[in-house]
């Protein structure tokens, strides 16, 4: 039996190489649904390719393009929020690929939860925003949650066969991203396109920017919390510029252990999918000859102060990580759009995380109205900043 699988944000840099590992293994993996939110052209032609049981397109408007691309082929269509919500939980799903970007990931992730589907996490801004909420839903549910991003796939792996042995630190490598050895000055003044350059990785613009700033470190610390079950103190950034080590666990006894590999995110995302199990694969290998230094610095959070706030986030509590995750996903498409500085995007996450109201012990519906506050609440800086 094939293991079907819905890819949620399947158009993405992640779902392009999620379905690269199912062509890979046809034997083993099919895709069950596709879906995206506005990439309607992509999304007909890997409908064509893979032949999915159903395609959602989340942007409304697009549907009746999408239908009509479609209607020679015996592949269902539908278009919404609510159908992207209702087709994870579907009989025949074995697997859910959580990678849309953003809050918007949130729902759809929990129904599958709900619906006991396992789930392949790339998605991190799911747990940056709820992340307690999430892993009591997992757990009363009974849900795996396996992650994909590259970090946290790494130490995933270290823990294979660790049974209860003692974590005692998370050493999460970071590149440290295009702008790791520039000055505050130098930071004042980068462009969208620098930012939208990362040297180790090619990702969507999202997460892109989010390299660049550090912020996306700082979500992955929290990541690692709740992945892992770690206290916030265990878990150490080390800056990487190599990109080699994807993580590290370091244990009771003092051992540590590393993953290490090419920068192919096709191989997490392949291990998410064969989990407990590896599968053969043709990527690219890491060749020692080419890569003879390792080197390791502290990260700087008085240069990358997102990863500051970030932290801060992280030890307050509650709704904060949700408030800053929503300034955050304000602040990079205003910086995608020129509306506001590099740097001006940590000084108007923090006076967004100052003017939300705190709430200690958040539900689900308080995280919805927490991200549209402190969306309004940054939008509202940005227009006056500017
Ligand atoms: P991307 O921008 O390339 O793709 C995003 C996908 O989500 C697209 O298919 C898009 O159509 C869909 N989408 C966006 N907004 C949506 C909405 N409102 N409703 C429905 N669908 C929507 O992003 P990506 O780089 O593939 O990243 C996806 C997720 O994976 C992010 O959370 C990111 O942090 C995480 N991640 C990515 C990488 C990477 O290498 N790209 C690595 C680790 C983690
Ligand atoms: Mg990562």
């Amino acid at each position: 039996m094939k293991k079907q699988i819905a890819i949620l944000g399947s158009t993405g840099s992640i779902g392009t190489q999620a379905l690269q590992v199912i062509e890979e293994h046809p034997d083993l993996y099919e895709a069950y649904v596709l879906t995206a939110n506005n990439r309607v052209d992509s999304l007909i032609a890997q409908a064509r390719k893979f032949m999915p049981e159903a395609v959602v397109i989340a942007n409304e408007s697009k549907y009746p393009e999408l239908k009509e691309a479609l209607a020679d082929l015996p592949i269902k269509v539908y278009a919404g929020e609510d159908a992207l919500c209702q087709i994870v939980q579907e009989n025949p799903v074995d697997m859910v690929l959580a990678a849309m970007v953003g809050y918007a990931g949130l729902r759809p992730t929990m129904n599958a939860i709900r619906a006991r589907k396992p789930i392949a996490l790339a998605n991190k801004e799911t747990l940056v925003v709820a992340g307690e909420l999430i892993n009591e839903l997992a757990r009363v549910n009974g849900t795996p949650i396996l992650p994909v991003d590259s970090e946290h796939s790494a130490i995933f792996q270290c823990l294979a066969g660790e049974g209860n042995n003692g974590i005692e630190k998370i050493l999460l490598t970071a590149s440290g991203g295009p702008f790791r050895t520039f000055t505050h000055e130098q930071l004042a003044t980068v462009t969208k396109e620098q930012a939208l350059h990362h040297p180790k990785w090619e990702m969507g613009a999202k997460i892109t920017i989010d390299s660049a700033s550090m912020m996306n470190k700082g979500f992955e610390v929290m990541e690692a919390r709740w992945l892992f079950g770690v206290r916030p103190e265990q878990i150490e950034v080390v800056v990487h510029p190599q990109a080699v080590i994807h993580s590290m666990v370091q244990f009771e006894d003092g051992a540590i252990k590393a993953q290490l590999g090419m920068p192919d995110m096709r191989l997490p995302i392949q291990y998410a999918f064969s989990f407990p199990e590896r599968v053969r694969s043709s990527f690219p290998r890491l060749d020692f000859d080419t890569c003879s230094a390792l080197t390791f610095e502290r990260p700087d959070t008085t240069r990358f102060r997102n990863l500051a706030l970030a932290y801060e986030a992280l030890h307050r509590g509650g709704n904060m990580p949700c408030i800053v995750n929503a300034a955050n996903e304000v602040c990079v498409y205003a910086f995608l759009t020129d509306r506001v500085s590099f740097l001006g995007m940590s000084d108007v996450i923090e006076k967004t995380m100052m003017r939300v109201p705190f709430l200690a012990k958040p539900t689900y519906e308080d995280y919805v109205q927490t991200d549209a506050e402190a969306r309004r609440v940054a939008e509202e800086i940005l227009t006056k900043n500017n």
